[in-house]
């Protein structure tokens, strides 16, 4: 497990892909550049969660033959 939490959590968020997929498209850009996936205010895309999505889904994919789902 990687000692960063950013990446640790990455990683286990990398054991759902359905998850991630779902904050993937949640989370996709506007027109005007915004984050979509944010209710009440407004966040620069890719917003935090985003990064950690793409994160966990290149985890994901780089262990894709290792970690498939039950
Ligand atoms: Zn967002």
């Amino acid at each position: 497990m990687a000692e960063d939490p950013y990446t640790a959590c990455a990683e286990q968020l990398a054991l759902t892909p359905g998850l991630v997929r779902q904050l993937l498209v949640d989370h996709a850009p506007t027109e005007d550049g915004w984050c979509q996936g944010h209710h009440g205010h407004h966040e620069r895309h890719p917003c935090s969660i985003r990064r950690l999505a793409e994160m966990a889904r290149a985890h994901a994919t780089a262990n894709g033959r290792l970690r498939t789902p039950a």
